[in-house]
C-alpha cells in the first residue's frame, strides 16, 4: 500500500511511517504540509520521494492508494473529505473531529464512496487490552460491575505546543486523552456510555484549554467506568482496572504506546499474572487497514469507532463545563 501523510507530524515521525512500511509492500510516497520547506525538510529526513503544501496534488497523485491524516484536529474534517472525494482510503487520527457531526459526515462520506475508513486507536491494538478483554468475554471476573481507567501521564515538552494552549485547534486533555480511554471501555466492556458526570481543571500546564479531566461514566448493563486523564502527571503511571462478581483483572502500565506493562487476574483462586504478546500497537492497527482495504475483515477501529469515541469526550466537556449530567449523542452513529 503506498500512503500520503497528511500533516508533517510527530506522531508519523515516532511510529506511523515505521509500521506503513513494515507492511508488506508498504510504502510512504508523500508528506503534505501547510509549509511546502517544512515538508520538504520532513520528507528529507524521513526518505519520502514526494512532499509539497498543495493536498489537492498530493490526492490527484494516482499512485497514493490511502492517506493517513495527522494534522492538528481541528483540520482532520476537511482534509478527510477531501480524500474520500479523491478516492483515498483513509486512516485518520483520534480524535476525528471538533464536532460529533463532522465526525458523521467523514465516515458516511467514506461509506457512500466504498472505501476504508479507520481511526488510529492504538490502545486496542495491544496484546495487553486485547488480554484484559478476552477475560471479560471468557466470563473469567463474571458481571462487570465497575471499570477504572488511570491516564494521567506527564506531556513531554516537545509536545507542549497547540495540545496545552489552541482551543482552535483542537487542544485539551479531553480531545486528547478522553477519547482514547473511551475507546478502551467500549472496546474492553462491549457498549457504549449513556450518561456521563464530570469536572475539568488546570493544573499547571493549560493555558485556556483544560489540562486534567476526571468523569464517570454509566453504560447500558449498569456498571459504571470512572477515567481520569492528565497532561501533568509526572510520576502517577498509568493503568486501567475491571472489576466483577467473580474477579478482578489490574492491567498496570498500559495505557501506552508501546507494549509493555503488565496484567493480574484476582479471583476466588487467588492471584496469576496474565500473559500478552508484545507485539507493536501501531503496526497492527496498520495491518488491519491494510487487510480490510484487501477485503479481508475491518480495521481495528473503524470510523464509527471514532465517532463514538469523540462523542463520549465531548459529552465528558459538556458536563465539566455545565456541572449537569449528560447523556452521550452519539450523532446516529452505526
Ligand atoms: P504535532 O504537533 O507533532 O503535529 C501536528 C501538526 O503540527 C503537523 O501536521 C505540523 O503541521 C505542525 N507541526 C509539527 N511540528 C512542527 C514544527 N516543528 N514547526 C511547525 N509546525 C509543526 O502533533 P502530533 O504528532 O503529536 O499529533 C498529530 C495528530 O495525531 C493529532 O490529531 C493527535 O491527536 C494525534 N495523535 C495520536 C496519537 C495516537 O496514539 N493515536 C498519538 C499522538 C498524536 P504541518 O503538517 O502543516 O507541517
Amino acid at each position: 500500500m503506498k500512503w500520503a501523510l497528511i500533516g508533517a507530524s510527530t506522531i508519523a515521525a515516532q511510529h506511523m511511517i515505521g509500521a506503513f512500511r513494515a507492511q508488506d509492500g508498504g510504502e510512504v510516497v508523500r508528506v503534505v504540509s501547510g509549509s511546502a520547506d517544512r515538508a520538504a525538510a520532513y520528507a528529507g529526513e524521513h526518505g519520502i520521494p514526494g512532499s509539497g503544501s498543495d493536498l489537492a496534488e498530493a490526492l490527484a497523485d494516482p499512485e497514493v492508494d490511502a492517506v493517513y491524516i495527522s494534522s492538528t484536529n481541528e483540520k482532520h474534517h476537511a482534509q478527510a473529505l477531501a480524500a474520500i472525494g479523491a478516492g483515498k482510503h483513509v486512516l485518520c487520527e483520534k480524535p476525528l473531529a471538533m464536532s460529533v457531526g463532522d465526525a458523521v459526515e467523514m465516515v458516511r462520506a467514506a461509506e457512500d464512496a466504498g472505501l476504508v475508513f479507520a481511526t488510529n486507536h492504538h490502545l486496542r491494538c495491544s496484546g495487553s487490552h486485547r488480554a484484559v478483554r478476552t477475560l471479560i468475554e471468557d466470563g473469567r471476573i463474571g458481571r462487570v460491575l465497575s471499570a477504572r481507567i488511570h491516564h494521567a501521564v506527564h506531556l513531554p515538552a516537545n509536545l507542549q505546543g497547540w495540545r496545552i494552549n489552541a482551543a482552535e485547534a483542537g487542544g485539551g486533555v479531553i480531545p486528547d486523552i478522553t477519547v482514547h480511554d473511551a475507546d478502551v471501555a467500549r472496546f474492553l466492556l462491549g457498549e457504549d456510555p449513556e450518561t456521563v458526570a464530570a469536572q475539568m481543571g488546570a493544573s499547571g500546564m493549560g493555558q485556556g484549554v483544560e489540562d486534567s479531566a476526571m468523569s464517570v461514566w454509566t453504560m447500558p448493563s449498569g456498571a459504571m467506568v470512572m477515567a481520569h486523564e492528565s497532561f501533568t502527571h509526572p510520576f502517577a503511571g498509568s493503568g486501567l482496572e475491571v472489576h466483577g462478581t467473580e474477579g478482578s483483572v489490574f492491567a498496570r502500565g498500559v495505557m501506552t504506546q508501546r507494549p509493555v506493562g503488565e496484567i493480574e487476574l484476582v479471583t476466588k483462586a487467588g492471584r496469576e499474572p496474565v500473559p500478552f504478546p508484545d507485539h507493536g500497537l501501531y503496526g497492527q492497527g496498520v495491518r488491519q487497514f491494510v487487510d480490510a482495504v484487501a477485503g479481508k475483515g475491518t480495521p481495528a477501529a473503524t470510523g464509527w469507532d471514532g465517532v463514538k469515541s469523540l462523542a463520549v469526550a465531548l459529552a465528558v466537556r459538556d458536563s465539566a463545563r455545565t456541572g449537569a449530567r449528560v447523556t452521550v449523542d452519539y450523532g446516529g452513529a452505526a
